[in-house]
């Protein structure tokens, strides 16, 4: 039907067929579609004939038409003449869009219905939009709450506090309340110093930034204050973001501080340390000492500068190990030749920095300067060549001194002794009895001067070995004895338990003879000594045995105890009268010393003194309370005298005077004869032609060592069980021991006793 245009309702009706933007539509009472207009279409996506005379909750959804939400709108609009909502409508293509609804009832002159007009817009935009602001808003809301950063928002014309984020609360201790309170919160927050350097920014809306100090609680921390201007026109708002910086400004200090500790610790050693990446080769760091020790620049290690330098003969190793290197690092020794064409030594080490898939792709590099050390080292094994050769020649000179001095001594003291037996006159009997006893000092004095060079030598063997406490000190206390009854002082010995010693005998009983000598020694009549001995336990293995010898005698000033342990040291004139030289001390400090224990003193001048000795227990040893006292009597074996039968005895020895001193003691034997021999060679004849019983072997003989004319006898079985006693003058208990392994029934040391000597003619005579 063509429109009259001259009638109103005809302009109506083309208007509302053209507008786009808005579907319109007119519905029958019943909510049939009656007609509908072109922006229907372009919402609905609907071509008009396909909607009209259908009923409009074609464009609902399928919840809304199951609750018959269309003939909710009819009847609300049939009511109140008019409807308006917003909700979710669907188009012909299933898509749903936000549409902004108006519902009029359409009614005639009579006020009956007949009809709705209906108004569809399309706010599907306009509402993604919202949403949009709305969970923009969220999120913003989000970040700010969970930032580490204190968030404030701000009115700085009315100063005036909008919000506040969790973090600013905590990082000032305050609340949101309290914070509103505005000025003095701040105040209370920022540290006074500081406070008007904040405040006079307060009124302006920023940008700025600013560092305040702040003690929130005891400790100071450091806040970064940035203020960023929100303004518009219609508000004077700003944000201030608070950032608790002190945690980051303490690590960037200590990254600075430790990077130039870094700097200055290399600087300061004299080592170069380099850093190198291998794919591709570059030198990542470069200590200045590069230039020092290598002669190159950072750019001359990789330029060719510092390979040149390195010797010719060591160059194949230095790129080898270059080549070669793994993710284990290597380390290398090389020389590199400087400019001044002096020979350096370089000691390389290189360990991996990095390392990705197995493979090292960093390494740190010190070279070292070791030329000093190299020509050090070589001076040193020089010296060390030097001083071991001294040191032997001067024990084979100790060796010799040794035999060399003993061997008169003891034609001196043999003599001295069978000359005592002679009947002899009492002036005679008192010279022999002085040669005697300045023969016995001079042989202690020599075998103590001998001790001492051992020590410090490093050459004193000792046998160590559990020892019973009991029986080394009552053989020191026999020994001190007659002395002690010359000297009327009184000894004894006492234990509850005497424990085990872990010692050599022989050089424990030194060291407790020597300090018995000297508390009877510097003694006074009538005084007395004690020896005690207790076992102090510690853990386990550290069980320790005391020895303690206490004087009642002059006592030693503190001042001059750490004296009292030099050689030839007596502390002074108090002891001119008493005899001594002053090296039974320092010899017994060093004995202890090398068998692992302690020798103390304690002492009160003119009350006396006690010496402790104090080494590691050895295995327990129970005997019970027991007491020794002191027995001056030194018992001398004396053998049969009465046998029939004569027994050969053959002296291989050399020295004339010893030769002629075993014939007088021989002598003393009837049963006996002596066979000498003076060599090696002859020695061997007479064992052939005067088939000894017993052979008393010197070591050593023009010709030839005494070992091997042991050995000698021993490889003929009819000699096999021939005993063969050792005289020697030489103490060494090394000596002792291997010559015994070789056969050798006895050792005797020279000079020997007589007694001695002569026990063993007879326990031979009584063995035939
Ligand atoms: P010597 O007894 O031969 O002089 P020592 O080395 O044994 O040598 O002793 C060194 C010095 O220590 C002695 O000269 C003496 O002055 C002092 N001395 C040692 N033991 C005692 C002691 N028990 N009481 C007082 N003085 C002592």
């Amino acid at each position: 039907m063509e429109p009259n245009l001259r009638s109103p309702e005809a302009w109506f009706q083309l208007l509302v067929a053209v507008i786009e933007d808005y579907a319109i539509y007119m519905l029958d009472p019943d909510g049939i579609v009656v007609t509908w207009n072109r922006g229907a279409e372009q919402i609905k996506g609907y071509v008009g004939a396909e909607v009209v005379g259908q009923h409009f909750s074609l464009f609902y959804t399928a919840e809304d038409q199951a609750r018959d939400h269309p003939g909710f709108e009819l009847e609300q609009a049939r009511i109140h003449g008019h409807f308006v909502e917003e909700g979710w409508r669907v188009r012909k293509d299933g898509s749903t869009f936000w549409a902004r609804v108006t519902l009029t009832s359409l009614r005639d002159a009579s006020g009956e219905l007949i009809g709705y007009g209906k108004v569809t817009h399309d706010l599907t935009d306009r509402r993604d939009a919202a949403d949009e602001l709305e969970a923009s808003e969220q999120r913003m809301r989000m970040l700010i709450e969970g930032s580490s950063d204190g968030f404030l928002l701000r009115d700085h014309k009315n100063r005036r506090l909008l919000y506040a984020n969790q973090t600013i609360c905590r990082i000032t201790g305050k609340t949101v309340e309290e914070l509103s309170v505005g000025r003095p919160a701040l105040e209370a927050f920022v540290e006074p110093a500081d406070f008007d350097r904040f405040d006079s920014k307060l009124n302006d809306p920023g940008p700025w930034e600013l560092e305040v100090r702040s003690r929130p609680n005891p400790e100071v921390r450091v806040m970064r204050i940035r203020s960023i201007d929100l303004s518009d026109e219609g508000h004077g708002w700003s944000a201030l973001v608070i950032e608790d910086i002190t945690e980051r400004q303490r690590r960037e200090r200590a990254l600075v501080d430790s990077e130039e500790r870094f700097t200055q610790l290399l600087g300061a050693l004299t080592d170069a340390f380099v850093v190198l990446d291998v794919e591709p080769l570059a030198v990542l760091y470069c200590s200045p000492n590069v230039v020092k020790v290598l002669g190159t620049t950072s750019a001359g290690l990789l330029g060719g500068q510092f390979r040149d330098s390195i010797h010719p003969d060591d160059l194949d190793t230095v790129v080898a190990a270059w080549k070669g290197a793994t993710a284990a690092g290597y380390e290398l020794e090389f020389r590199i030749i400087r400019p001044d064409a002096s020979v350096a030594w370089i000691r390389l080490r290189r360990w991996p920095m990095r390392i990705e898939d197995g493979r090292a792709t960093r390494f740190g590099s010190v070279y070292e300067d070791i030329t000093e050390r190299k020509f050090a080292a070589a001076e040193l094994s020089a010296a060390r060549l030097a001083a071991e050769r001294a040191n032997a020649a001067k024990n084979d000179f100790l060796s010799r001194m040794s035999h060399e001095l003993r061997t008169p001594l003891n034609a001196v003291l043999g003599f001295a002794q069978l000359m005592r037996s002679d009947g002899l006159s009492d002036l005679q009997s008192e010279a022999i009895d002085h040669i005697l006893r300045s023969g016995d000092h001079l042989l202690n004095l020599i075998n103590d001067i001998l001790d001492i060079s051992r020590i410090e030598n490093g050459r004193l063997e000792l046998s160590t070995e559990p020892v019973a406490v009991e029986d080394v000190v009552s053989e020191a206390v026999r020994l001190v004895g007659s002395l002690a009854v010359s000297a009327q002082v009184s000894v004894a010995a006492y234990s509850d338990t005497w424990p085990t010693v872990l010692a050599d005998r022989q050089r424990l009983r030194q060291v407790l003879l020597n300090l018995l000598t000297n508390a009877v020694k510097y003694n006074q009549r009538g005084g007395r000594v004690d020896v005690r001995s207790w076992l102090v336990a510690g853990d386990g293995d550290d069980d320790a045995v005391v020895i303690a010898v206490t004087d009642t005698g002059i006592g030693i000033d503190e001042a001059n105890v750490p004296r009292l342990f030099q050689p030839f040291e007596r502390l002074g004139d108090r002891t001119a009268d008493i005899e001594g030289v002053g090296v039974g001390l320092a010899l017994s400090k060093q004995l202890v010393l090398a068998m692992g224990g302690e020798l103390l003193v304690e002492s009160v001048v003119g009350q006396g003194s006690t010496f402790t000795v104090r080494l590691p227990a050895g295995t327990p040893h129970s005997l019970g309370p027991s007491e020794v006292v002191d027995d001056p009597h030194v018992a001398v074996g004396h053998g049969p005298t009465d046998r029939h039968g004569e027994l050969v005895v053959l002296s291989i020895e050399d020295n004339a005077s010893n030769r002629r001193l075993l014939q007088r003691m021989v002598d003393r034997r009837p049963q006996w004869r002596l066979v000498q021999a003076s060599t090696g060679a002859e020695g061997l004849a007479r064992l052939a032609d005067s088939a000894p019983h017993l052979v008393l072997l010197d070591l050593h003989l023009p010709d030839q060592g005494g070992a091997e004319l042991l050995a000698a006898v021993r490889a003929n079985p009819a000699q096999a069980r021939l005993p063969v006693v050792i005289l020697s003058a030489d103490a060494t208990p090394a000596q002792i021991t291997r010559l015994l392994a070789a056969g050798a029934t006895d050792y005797l040391t020279k000079p020997f006793d007589v007694p001695t000597v002569l026990a063993v003619l007879d326990r031979v005579a009584a063995e035939q």
